[in-house]
């Protein structure tokens, strides 16, 4: 019997991985994968990816604009993102967040979205999937204002050990991606076992971000093993386990 996993977080729309979609998803099946969450960032992969989830039942769409593109595509995507969700197609609001490292689009910008998402997914009763880069303080302000106690996950999570503590005080869960497989890591593996097994997802952030043992090529749903693994082993528990445990957390947050 293959273990189960959930890919909480992977760009299967995205122009890397489309064209190639079929074999990664047949790759993705043959490692177990029951579904994945398919993370929607602009008008086309919208709707390349309702299409995928027509084909595809076990793909899952969440969309928004990323905390980079807000200055530029923001405007545009968002009656979008509102329809979609209206019609019951999406399983959560985002990636949203705030990203200070590159700031791609400028910081009050990317809070102004933070906001009219934290809204959209109060209205629509869908939770929001997090990205944040260097910018935690603000996230943890502007959400404990705007966003109270609402359901939350912070995605490929690379923080310090506090401000994973400042995700789970506020009740939200925190997700792993393939950089804690990464030999320099040593800090995000703390993390790792310093979070309760009932808070935590996996996810690959596909076509980015590919585990130790692919660095540096093109990632995909089914390399999630590899990740798992290692944060199994980290947490000094049975691969079984990580793997139940985390899908039993993603089946309770999702709108699946
Ligand atoms: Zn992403």
């Amino acid at each position: 019997m293959t273990t189960s996993f959930i890919d909480t977080h992977a760009h299967l729309t995205s122009e890397q991985i489309l064209p190639h979609v079929k074999g990664v998803l047949e790759r993705a099946e043959q490692n177990g994968l029951a579904k994945i969450v398919n993370i929607c960032t602009d008008i086309k992969s919208l709707e390349e990816g309702l299409r995928l989830s027509q084909e595809y039942p076990w793909i899952y769409n969440t969309a928004a604009t990323t905390p980079h593109d807000v200055e530029k595509k923001g405007e545009i995507f968002f009656p979008y993102v509102e329809r979609a969700a209206t019609e019951g197609k999406l399983v959560a609001i985002g990636e949203t967040g705030l990203d200070y490292f590159y700031e791609h689009s400028n910081k009050k910008v990317q809070q102004d979205f933070l906001i009219r998402y934290f809204s959209l997914a109060l209205k629509m009763q869908l939770p929001l999937v997090f990205h944040c880069r260097e910018a935690f303080a603000d996230l943890f302000a502007l959400a404990d204002r705007n966003y109270p106690s609402a359901p939350a996950v912070l995605h490929c999570f690379t923080g310090t050990r506090e401000e994973a503590k400042g995700v789970l005080d506020r009740g939200w869960y925190l997700s792993l991606s393939g950089i804690v497989t990464f030999k320099k890591s040593e800090s995000l593996r703390e993390v790792a076992k310093y979070v309760p097994l009932d808070r935590l997802f996996i996810e690959t952030d596909a076509p980015y971000l590919a585990p130790h043992s692919h660095r540096g090529k093109q990632n995909e749903p089914a390399f999630i093993l590899e990740t798992a693994e290692v944060v199994a082993r980290t947490k000094g528990i049975p691969l079984e386990d990580l793997a139940r445990a985390s899908c039993e957390n993603a089946l309770r947050f999702f709108a699946f």
